[in-house]
């Protein structure tokens, strides 16, 4: 029996002198306080060794001395490691002065022992091999107990009272420690209490410090770690796991995994049909993967990524696998609705225009399978629909017309709303009836509540050829085709066709030529005589014509139209404007008074100061502003009429003589002449026209003269062509003509000549 214990002490010794050493090196904090434990409890482990097996009286003491005063280093080691052990839980425990000082006075009457003999002394005691010597305690060994003890008590306590506050899965790290400490208590009172003749007490104490350096520092708590990250996979937001062993059984599921897989109180052998039914044969495949895939349920569709990966272990064997289930259906709904809004107009559903031109791209290869055409659909006046009854109206009228479109649609065709009140269209040609269309557009009538209002739709169609790839330059042939309608009520489609093109050609190439061509004066005026009724010329009208070096004589029909739609116009007329004072202070120096009327674009307006731009140019050439007659038509009061009447004022104050051109051709009203500032009417025969009554369009002529008369507006008739009209004309009270019967118009050379 002390045979054992003694080769358990010196085991235990062995031991506790190898975890000492090993604690130095750990790099944890603890380490030291751990090493410091193990030492100091060699002390009383050898102390007791020696006096249990020594027959020789000094050596037993010796060992006594070692064994009372080494537990007391213990004792300091072991407040030392408590302290640092529970240093993270958030208690700052320190340790007590009066603690060093009572262990300080203990050491020093232990030490004074030998003089007072107040402490213990030591016994023979004779036992079958041999005689031993064991202590017989007196009162300083008796305090050194109660110190002990104490001190002993108060670090269990600590012990105790941390794994009692900590919560469940941090007690066990403090309850270890508080249970070894209460077996070595409880061992070291049975032992005392024991009486035996050897002390047994060091190796509860031993173990303590072995059990101690496996917890601080070994330990790995694996039932925390389990807990946290269990924890923490389970609450993962939207994401359903699942644990295979190698064979591939499930052996886990997270909750969102039992909820989709419908796998209820762990029976995870279903887990795997489950999943199959669900999400396809692929989730059978244990290795690396990832994949999306779609499940329709009975409500909705969802959408889930999958993402499978392997555990290995150092040795790259398989231990296991696992499988990531997340629902994307939130994410990816986000995101169609932003595509959706991003290639859908909002008010009408209709494809955006940049989506339209897309899809059509698209179905391009199809254009040599089969003839499609594209379609602009424009609305006309769609901004009085929206001034006169409203946006809410206006936006109603925009959905009836994309319901319509929409109507009757094949899945060949393609459209879409391309912007504001314009609709685009592409659609084979076998789909689209003209005559059909025409019929509904010649009555298309929009009706909300007690509101009705027909729309004026026009179609531009064009038709796509084999080799086309730029979609917006087909809509824009589409929309061009719009502009070669004459008579909108009646015809509602319109094709793009070859004259288009040459058109559209022919105005850029007379664009790109008219700078050099008025420099150079291919652009001139030429000179219709104006007469009066003596049939003596008082003046001329100046009317432009290009002498083109490759086209020849050209009449502004060809090219004023063009650069009224560009603006270029203000180019022509500063120019003729230029050579007609420049004709007039030629005359006027050779004292030859006639004048002469220029033509003013409306759209002149737009681009110039007309005005100044006249005024300056009579003053250059030193005229009477009264050679220098202006010709405005009715036109020029569509827009702006007050800012345009000051004009007009100013240019009579400034001494010019306005006329009123082209009256009767137009929509000109009587109305406007009381307040048209002008001084001549210039009545257009054309109005007269060659059909109808002749009689009663006399009757107009004339009193349209007498009016203008009693106005006093004098009258100028053009387009006099014939002896007859210039008579009836005159007697009417017409003072001035022009017109082929005179001449036509002229140029400068010819004209003097006729002088
Ligand atoms: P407008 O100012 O009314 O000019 C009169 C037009 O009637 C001229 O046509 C003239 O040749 C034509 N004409 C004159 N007498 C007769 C006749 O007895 N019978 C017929 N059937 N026609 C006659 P033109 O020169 O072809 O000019 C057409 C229009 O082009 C002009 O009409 C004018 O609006 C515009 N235009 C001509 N030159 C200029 C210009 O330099 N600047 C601007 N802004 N417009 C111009
Ligand atoms: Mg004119
Ligand atoms: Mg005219």
């Amino acid at each position: 029996m002390k045979l054992f214990f003694s080769v358990l002490s010196a085991l235990l010794i062995v031991l506790l002198l190898v975890s000492g050493m090993a604690a130095r090196r750990s790099q944890k904090p603890i380490g030291k306080y751990v090493t410091l434990l193990n030492l100091s409890l060699l002390f009383p482990l050898i102390g007791s060794l020696l006096t249990d097996n020594t027959h020789d009286k000094f050596i037993a003491t010796a060992g006594c001395y070692l064994y009372f005063i080494g537990l007391n280093l213990v004792l300091l080691a072991l407040m030392q490691f408590a302290v640092e052990y529970c240093k993270n839980s958030g208690t700052g425990h320190k340790i007590p002065k009066a603690v060093y000082a009572i262990l300080g006075i203990d050491i020093a009457q232990l030490l004074l022992n030998p003089f007072f003999k107040h402490a213990f002394r030591m016994e023979e005691a004779v036992m079958p091999d041999g005689i031993f010597y064991r202590m017989i305690p007196h009162l300083g060994q008796i305090f050194h107990r109660i110190v002990d003890y104490g001190i002993f008590g108060a670090i269990l306590l600590v012990f105790i009272v941390m794994s009692v506050r900590m919560p469940n899965i941090y007690k066990e790290r403090y309850s270890v420690i508080a249970y070894t400490m209460i077996f070595a208590g409880i061992w070291q009172a049975f032992c005392l209490s024991a009486n035996s003749p050897v002390d047994h007490a060091t190796i509860g104490f031993g173990l303590g410090g072995i059990i101690v350096f496996y917890f601080s520092l070994w330990y790995r708590p694996l039932k925390l770690l389990d807990r946290m990250l269990s924890d923490i996979i389970s609450e993962m937001p939207g994401e359903a796991l699942f644990l295979f062993d190698p064979n591939g059984r499930c052996i886990w599921a997270n909750e969102l995994g039992c909820q989709i897989t419908e796998v209820r109180d762990e029976n995870f052998e279903l887990t795997e049909n489950s999943l199959v039914k669900r999400f396809g044969e692929a989730v059978r495949n244990h290795g690396e993967w990832s994949d999306k895939t779609t499940v329709q349920t009975e409500t909705e569709l969802k959408y889930y990524t999958l993402e499978s990966h392997r555990f290995t272990d150092e040795k790259d064997r398989l231990t296991g696998s696992y499988l990531r289930i997340r629902d994307i259906t939130k994410e990816q709904m986000e995101i169609r609705k932003g595509i959706y809004e991003a290639t859908h107009d909002s008010l009408t559903g209709l494809y955006t225009r940049e989506y339209l031109y897309q899809n059509i791209s698209e179905i391009s290869q199809s254009f040599r399978e089969r003839q499609y055409l594209i379609i602009f659909v424009d609305i006309k006046n769609f901004k009085i629909v929206n001034d006169v009854f409203g946006n809410e109206f206006g936006d109603y009228t925009l959905q009836c017309i994309a319901e319509w479109v929409r109507k009757d649609m094949s899945e060949y065709c393609r459209y879409g709303r391309l912007i504001g009140d314009t609709f685009g269209v592409c659609i084979p040609a076998s789909e689209f009836s003209p005559e059909e269309l025409e019929e509904t557009l010649s009555n298309f009538i929009i009706r909300k509540e007690n509101t009705t209002y027909q729309l004026l739709i026009h179609l531009g169609v064009y038709k796509i050829q084999p080799d086309d790839d730029d979609v917006s330059v087909m809509f824009d042939r589409a929309h061009l085709a719009l502009s070669t309608i004459q008579d909108e009520y009646k015809t509602h489609i319109a094709y793009y066709n070859k004259e288009i093109r040459e058109k559209l050609l022919w105005n850029q190439k007379i664009s790109s030529q008219l700078g050099e061509a008025i420099r150079t004066r291919e652009v001139r005026p030429y000179l219709q005589p104006i007469a009066d009724r003596q049939g003596n010329i008082v003046g001329a009208e100046a009317l432009a014509r290009w002498i083109h070096p490759e086209h020849g004589f050209m009449s502004p029909a060809l090219f004023i139209p063009v650069f009224e739609k560009n603006g270029m116009i203000a180019e022509v007329d500063k120019h003729i404007w230029r050579c007609a004072c420049e004709i007039l202070s030629r005359w006027h120096k050779g004292n030859r008074n006639l004048f002469i009327s220029v033509n003013i674009s409306p759209k002149d307006f737009y681009f110039i100061d007309v005005i100044t731009e006249i005024k300056n140019l009579v003053n250059e050439f030193q005229i009477p502003p009264a050679l220098l007659r202006i010709e405005i038509t009715e036109t020029v009061m569509m827009s702006e009429a007050e800012d345009r009447m000051q004009i007009l004022e100013d240019f009579r104050k400034s001494g010019f003589i306005v006329e009123m051109d082209d009256f009767g051709s137009g929509y000109s009203s009587l109305n406007m002449l009381k307040d048209m500032p002008v001084d001549v009417l210039k009545i257009d025969m054309k109005f007269l026209g060659k059909t109808g009554d002749a009689d009663k369009a006399k009757t107009i002529v004339k009193n349209i003269i007498h009016l203008s008369e009693e106005l006093g507006i004098s009258a100028l008739t053009e387009g006099v062509e014939t002896k007859e009209q210039y008579q009836i004309l005159s007697q009417m009270g017409c003072s001035l003509f022009q017109g082929y019967y005179f001449a036509k118009p002229l140029p400068l050379e010819d004209f003097e000549k006729l002088l």
